[in-house]
């Protein structure tokens, strides 16, 4: 193997659900693998026999095939470097540890209960990609510490560093909460004569009021934002941008770009702010890329689940077309959509039918004439533009007030004080629902507001 081939890992531990910020480090290490020809593994740190868990495995690789990562050895696809989970390497571990307790690097602990290494009382300096130089101060975490419980045993300090080394990682690229972390490590590789990796720690993600992100403020579980219907690629693009600078103003790049373009050089010191808003405007805006086509495909599961009858293929896409640009995720945009269901049931007060200028009288008249004028009407008017054209005519010939006259028909239709315009809204559900829903209004403001 070429001694300068670049390879990275992310070495998820399957503890939890996919937190965020594992995503994001995920994510860096891929685009810096795929930018520099290298290549990208996946590595599970499962040492932690209690609380590792085959389920939070799988969650995690759903999570990175859901952002779309590729990577070119893991546990699923396995490699000439594996396994691929900590939990099936013990060998490699137990001789680390033998080398090390044989050297006298390391000594039981009096009891027998762990291993430590010995560490020099001296500052360990090393040169970060990111932060520059690095200084830590063996002291901060008291010196000595364990690296194994027992010769089988090992805790994630040592795993880490023989595995890192086992698979030829040429760059270490995690979040900074393992800065200190980082120097044990070398005090452990350089125990055990091994090569040093380079490393780069990135900014910690942040909430908006710049506290570590945690689950106390706000979602971290990534696969939760799918199961609100944010898109993948818009996930994608948001997370690059947490704490990496593109250095250009345009804000939006496929994956395939950031491939191209990413680069550690552009990754800030300073703390990524995590905020869901701005990640609900990168969404619109690929929601707003579909072709009508995709936004059915994409919409379908979250329409089933809102229990509408999509028999008709065509209404539908034409249906969330009218929503496509307001709403910010697939949830929102099912929920959006839902007054096109062929069995809307209309149950909206019938006050809200009357225009703040108008009255319960004046809105039944006005609605009553809706309906003869909008029956007369043939198929070839049926469209938005058509239907605005010869409605608004029609109240101008009438001499009616706009809003006395299109405030009900919108009503009547969407059963909403927020929807899309009458016309656009009346040229989907086509005539014969149209009349369906005014005569609704007719009765329901005929029974009484
Ligand atoms: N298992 C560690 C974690 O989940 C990975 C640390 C590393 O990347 O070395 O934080």
């Amino acid at each position: 193997m070429d001694d300068k081939m670049i390879r990275t890992r992310i070495a998820p531990s399957p503890t939890g659900l996919m937190h965020i910020g594992t995503a994001r480090t995920a994510l860096f290490n891929e685009l810096f693998a795929r930018k520099t020809g290298g290549k990208f593994i996946v590595r599970i740190e499962d040492t932690d026999r209690e609380r590792s868990k085959k389920e939070y495995e799988q969650i995690i690789l759903d999570g990175l095939r859901w952002l779309g990562l590729t990577w070119d050895e893991g546990p699923d696809i396995g490699g000439d470097f594996g396994p691929y989970r900590q939990s099936e390497r013990g060998a490699m571990y137990r001789g680390a540890l033998e080398k090390l307790l044989a050297q006298d690097s390391a000594y039981p602990v009096e009891d027998g209960e762990a291993i430590r290494l010995r560490v020099p009382p001296e500052d360990v300096v090393f040169n970060d990609l990111i932060r520059g130089e690095v200084t830590v101060n063996p002291e901060t975490w008291g010196g000595d510490f364990v690296i194994a419980r027992s010769l089988d045993d090992p805790v994630f300090h040592l795993a880490v560093v023989v595995d890192d080394a086992a698979q030829a990682i040429s760059h270490v690229i995690r979040g900074e909460d393992h800065l200190t972390n980082t120097a044990r490590h070398i005090l452990l590789q350089r125990a055990l004569g091994l090569p040093m990796p380079q490393y780069a720690h990135l900014p910690l993600l942040l909430d908006k009021s710049r506290r570590k992100l945690s689950k106390r403020t706000g979602e971290v579980n990534l696969l939760a934002y799918r199961d609100r219907g944010f898109l993948p690629e818009a996930m994608l693009n948001y997370l690059a941008l947490l704490g990496w600078n593109p250095k250009s103003d345009e804000e939006f790049f496929s994956h395939d770009q950031l491939r191209e373009k990413f680069e550690l050089a552009g990754v800030q010191k300073g703390g990524a702010i995590f905020d869901e808003t701005k990640l609900g405007a990168f969404n619109k805006h690929y929601l707003r890329q579909l072709t009508r086509e995709e936004l059915l495909e994409k919409a379908r599961p979250w329409l089933k689940k809102a229990g509408y009858i999509i028999d008709d293929e065509r209404y539908w896409r034409d249906a969330l077309a009218v929503e496509q640009a307001r709403a910010a995720t697939l949830e929102e945009l099912a929920s959006g959509v839902s007054f096109f269901s062929p069995d809307w049931p209309g149950d909206y007060s019938p006050s809200l039918l009357v225009w703040r200028d108008s009255n319960e009288k004046e809105t039944k008249e006005i609605i009553g004439q809706l309906k003869d004028f909008l029956d007369e009407l043939g198929d070839n008017v049926w469209t938005e533009q058509t239907l605005k054209d010869t409605l608004m005519s029609w109240v101008e010939e009438k001499g009616l007030k706009r809003g006395n006259t299109l405030w009900p028909l919108r009503v009547a239709l969407t059963g909403r004080e927020n929807s899309p315009g009458p016309f656009e809204t009346a040229a989907v559900l086509g005539k014969a629902r149209t009349l369906e829903r005014l005569d609704g209004a007719f009765k329901k403001i005929t029974r009484g507001v």
